[in-house]
């Protein structure tokens, strides 16, 4: 079906149109134009989108959606630490059945949608019982199935399975779904044996490997004492740098290390909210761009984050990495947008034009409220900046992926979330009262 967006403005990857038009046809932009003097198109096909800005919908390249189920429960400590883990949320996840994931993803694709995510990459245990909610949400994904063995070999070849088995069943997923190898963190709880494995896995079913690395530098140490390099160069080493790759948080890596991502389909996934929440190493932003690595932004866990809003992480992004530089705007607002946008869809091998509105790319958009942007005057401040600092998951008003629109005028159209919020309590109620009776026993 074509349809005609008219907004105030449209943001492309060099430029602003305002006022823009942005053709589609189906799941596809066929053309991007600004208004001309004969004023905006009319007709049956056009959607008018007054007093709103259309741009990209944004990628949130590493969460971990069944934890809405213990959201903000881990304030306080840091889930980049086997400590913090162990103090915070290891009781409650003892605990947790797959039957209380579908409400708690639910509710984390509704939080995502309302507030301007249209891709995500996930990592979790139960992975096969999230496909069906993330479907059911219209959202564009990568999920991953979360593997942890510690060395134990029952345990890897159980997890391995299991992980091939959720790779099969997500080939009926659909378009927009699509199954990952999840190595919850190489070298700490995934073995050299298991990774060889992952690799071979992600290799079978054309699909990636997503993992956390770098949180505290653990890798590192473990590399250095058992074969003498650092993390990074073992995996070169191992030829886990030739495969499609997410590296969540990447605190702890070594600004020499960088080049060897350079030119490879392994991205450094940031989460600059968790970092600095959890008093954790700031990531070599910077640097890493300047070596030519592709780096996307996540929000991780919402038990620590509090939040969905990649607004935020890219302000936050911004605001760190000026301060570790001592540089002011050292990552400009551009480059934070792009960040959120093309690099995400780059990491997850979306194709090219994805993440932006260039004609050719998917229809994957949203639009922003201006007046809830309160923007400075035009000539003062840049709309690109006023998105990034004065915007918010709040003011996005319309979600669109691939051709379908997953919320207007802030209803959720693919999801209930009042039913989602109410069944996700009514499970954690439960998760809460099995933990309390686990340790009434011990
Ligand atoms: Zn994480």
């Amino acid at each position: 079906m074509r349809t005609t967006l008219v907004a105030d403005h449209v943001l492309l990857p060099d430029r602003v149109l305002s006022p823009g038009v942005v053709r589609l046809d189906d799941g596809t932009i066929t053309g991007v134009d600004p208004v001309g003097a004969a004023g905006p198109p009319g007709g049956p096909e056009t959607v008018r989108l007054d007093g709103r800005i259309l741009m990209p919908g944004l990628v949130n390249a590493h969460t971990h959606t069944p934890m809405s189920l213990m959201k903000g429960v881990a304030q306080g400590w840091s889930l980049l630490t086997r400590q913090g883990w162990l103090a915070s949320i290891r009781s409650l996840e003892a605990g947790l059945l797959p039957t209380a994931l579908p409400a708690a993803v639910a509710v984390s694709c509704a939080e995502m949608i309302a507030s301007g995510t249209t891709t995500f990459a996930d990592q979790y245990l139960f992975a096969e019982e999230i496909v069906p909610t993330v479907v059911r949400s219209g959202l564009r994904a990568a999920v991953a199935y979360g593997i942890v063995e510690l060395g134990d070999d029952a345990a890897r070849a159980r997890e391995l399975q299991a992980c091939a088995d959720f790779l099969a069943s997500t080939a009926d997923a659909g378009p927009l779904v699509r199954g990952w190898v999840g190595p919850h963190a190489f070298f700490v709880d995934n073995t050299e044996e298991a990774i060889l494995a992952e690799m071979a896995l992600a290799d079978a079913h054309d699909t990636g490997l997503h993992a956390h690395f770098a949180t505290s530098g653990e890798e590192d140490a473990w590399c250095l004492e058992h074969h003498g390099t650092t993390a990074l160069r073992r995996m070169a080493q191992l030829g886990l740098l030739e495969r499609r790759m997410l590296l969540a948080h990447g605190c702890t890596v070594l600004p020499e290390d960088l080049p060897l991502l350079a030119g490879t389909d392994v991205a450094l996934v940031l989460a600059p909210n968790v970092c600095m929440a959890s008093g954790a190493a700031p990531p070599p932003a910077r640097r890493a761009l300047e070596h030519g690595v592709t780096v996307a932004l996540g929000t991780d866990n919402v038990c620590n984050n509090g939040s969905y809003d990649m607004f935020a992480e890219m302000r936050a992004m911004g605001r760190l990495a000026s301060f570790v530089s001592r540089v002011p705007d050292a990552l400009p607002a551009r480059t934070l947008l792009e960040m959120a946008t093309v690099a995400g869809h780059r990491a997850l091998g979306n194709g090219s034009g994805a993440g932006t509105l260039a004609e050719g790319a998917p229809a994957d958009l949203v639009t922003v409220s201006t007046a809830a942007l309160h923007r400075g005057p035009v000539r003062m401040q840049s709309l690109e900046s006023a998105l990034v600092y004065g915007g918010g998951g709040h003011a996005v008003v319309d979600s669109m992926v691939d051709g379908r629109w997953l919320m207007r005028d802030r209803t959720l159209l693919s999801l209930d979330p009042a039913g989602a919020y109410e069944a996700r309590d009514a499970d954690a109620e439960t998760l809460l009262a099995a933990a309390q009776m686990r340790a009434g026993k011990a």
